[in-house]
């Protein structure tokens, strides 16, 4: 850990009055979700267009049903399973100090279960079924009922099971439309981003004195352009990640350095 780093961190949050929080898929390692950039070739295994656009996965479905229910079951069943680790409740105790808005862009909705209230969900949340015409929330699902989902999906793909029992079982789960109007809530590649929550996390993000960024590669726009934002409109970024990042990088993972750097800073 390069010690300057550290305490230009720990002053910079000590004389900060807004901060935002800017997650990816690292903070939620910890919690037994993979990072599918991490995760061995996931996306080899599983190409974005055909698995992670909604007209690709509405064709594959059709041509390879096996594949895209696995798809699937790898995404819903560590999120099913997780709980928030140390990084997500430092987060929380941070929130009781200073102002903070958390801006993830996870789906797996682990900071609203350590009890972040200021949250903005780029990327919306598998846990929430949405009706795409108005918008509106049509169902939230507790992390069991994905699991009910996981376990109709394990039967099918380990062909215990025909496609017709699964969707009679899955009908019992999920809030189905035929139309095709009820969707996970989630943003996949191509998709806009939901227009309100993005103003919101955008307005956070000029305000903030400093940005922290914890475990993101910023390979995925328009997210990623937000600690650039946050610099050129004066804020300090700090990045939280195990591999080596510009600007004042704290090597580690966020279960620890998190819990360490709030301790240090309040
Ligand atoms: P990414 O996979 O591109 O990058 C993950 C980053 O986390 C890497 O820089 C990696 O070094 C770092 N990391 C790994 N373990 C860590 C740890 N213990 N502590 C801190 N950092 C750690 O993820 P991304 O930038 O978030 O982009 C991928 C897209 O896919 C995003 O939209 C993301 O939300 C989504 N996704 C979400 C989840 C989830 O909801 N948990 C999981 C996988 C992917």
């Amino acid at each position: 850990m390069d010690i300057d780093n550290w305490l230009t961190a720990v002053l910079a949050l000590r004389k900060a009055k807004r901060v935002v929080v800017f997650t990816g898929a690292g903070i939620s390692a910890e919690s037994g979700i993979p990072t599918f950039r991490d995760a061995d070739g996931f996306w080899q295994r599983f190409p974005p267009e055909l698995y992670a656009t909604w007209n690709g996965l509405l064709t594959t479905v059709l041509t390879k049903p096996h594949s895209v229910a696995e798809f699937v079951l790898n995404v819903i069943e560590p999120v099913a399973k997780a709980e928030p680790n140390a990084g997500h409740l430092a987060i929380v105790r941070m929130e009781q100090r200073v102002k903070t808005t958390v801006i993830t862009q996870n789906i797996d909705g682990l900071h609203q279960s350590a009890g972040s209230t200021e949250l903005q969900e780029v990327h919306g949340s598998l846990l929430e079924v949405v009706d795409t015409s108005t918008g509106q929330l049509v169902k939230r699902f507790e992390r069991d009922d994905l699991m009910r989902i996981a376990d109709c999906l394990h039967q099918y793909t380990s062909r215990q099971q025909s496609a017709e029992t699964l969707l009679l079982e899955l009908q019992q789960q999920y809030p189905f439309d035929w139309m095709g109007r009820h969707r996970p809530n989630v943003v996949l590649f191509g998709d806009g981003l939901p227009e309100a929550v993005w103003t919101k996390a955008c307005e956070a993000v000029v305000e903030c004195d400093v940005l922290l960024s914890v475990g993101t590669s910023g390979a995925v726009y328009p997210a990623a352009m937000l600690p650039e934002n946050a610099k050129a409109a004066g804020a300090t970024v700090i990045t939280i990640d195990p591999k080596p990042r510009h600007g004042c990088w704290l090597e580690g993972d966020a279960g620890t350095v998190l819990p360490d750097l709030i301790h240090d800073a309040y």
